[in-house]
């Protein structure tokens, strides 16, 4: 058995003493008879409720709930200077600090932040007064608390998370209410204005898409404006390397009395070509070469 002497606010000692037991066994028997004597002197006993833990998310540092259900859903917020960014990674800190909750100089999950240790107050009194034998048994197994005359030492104990979600869902109290309302409007804001960023984003995206796509269009039917000249001026080379074999053959008589006139034509004609393919291939730097 561990005995801790307990301190109030101001971290002076008080006179109840918080018994911590190895054995879960006597520690219920003791709780159970509800005293305890020591050297033939009878004390009460009551459970020990530690403070209640107060949920703070990974994500958007807000209270009362856990990273999963962030209502902030494309954002994190940087824990140091409370910056919101959509990658953590890419964020570049002033390392300058700014709680989430209150705007002062510290840690936005930071215990001593007032909002968080008012929150933890609140959340601590409502608990113990919503806490049953029943769901108090198997909470905290082996500690049990030695309140010597009527020393009221109110604190909770740890309480698992999903007791105290609950505890939160079902508060009446209006001041936690309020707070956690307010805390969710804002984050719910926050990613509205995020999402509506993101549509923005996509917008012009897809204009972006739109465009390439228009210039893509437009640069393939060149190529294939240069592709139809490329090709018809090989079928022209080709008929007339296929006229020289001929007249190679028969050379005064394969073009008659204007063989020199057609000649000259066809050389013109394989220059204008020439010319023509090389004009369009320095246009488009990626044109074929002669
Ligand atoms: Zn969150
Ligand atoms: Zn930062
Ligand atoms: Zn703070």
């Amino acid at each position: 058995v561990n005995v801790v002497r307990l301190k109030n606010k101001a971290q002076q000692p008080i006179r109840a003493v918080k018994l911590e037991f190895l054995s879960a066994s006597s520690r219920n028997e003791i709780l159970e008879a509800g005293e305890i004597s020591i050297m033939h002197i009878k004390y009460k006993v009551v459970e020990f409720f530690a403070q209640a833990n107060v949920l703070i998310c990974s994500n958007c540092y807000g209270i009362g709930h856990f990273r999963k259900n962030c209502n902030q859903k494309n954002e994190a917020t940087c824990k140091t200077c409370s910056e919101k960014c959509s990658n953590l990674k890419e964020h570049r800190c002033s390392g300058i600090q700014k709680c989430v909750h209150c705007g002062g100089p510290h840690v936005s999950n930071d215990a001593k932040c007032n909002v968080i240790q008012q929150y933890r107050t609140v959340l601590t009194r409502n608990l113990l007064s919503k806490i049953t034998p029943t769901n108090t048994e198997n909470v905290i197994p082996n500690q049990c608390f030695n309140n010597l005359p009527h020393t009221g030492l109110t604190t909770t104990n740890e309480l698992s998370y999903a007791n105290v979600v609950k505890g939160t869902t079902s508060n009446s109290n209006e001041l936690l209410m309020k707070k956690i309302d307010s805390i969710l409007t804002k984050v719910e804001e926050e990613s509205n204005s995020t999402r509506q960023s993101i549509e923005e984003l996509k917008k012009e995206m897809k204009n972006h898409y739109e465009e390439t796509k228009q210039q893509v269009a437009e640069l393939e039917e060149k190529v294939m404006v240069m592709e139809k000249k490329f090709y018809d001026f090989s079928v022209r080379t080709g008929e007339i390397i296929q006229n020289i074999c001929t007249t190679l053959m028969e050379p005064q008589n394969s073009q008659g009395q204007q063989w020199k006139t057609y000649w000259q034509e066809q050389i013109k004609v394989m220059a204008d070509s020439r010319s023509s393919i090389a004009k369009s291939s320095k246009n488009h730097q990626n044109g074929p070469t002669n």
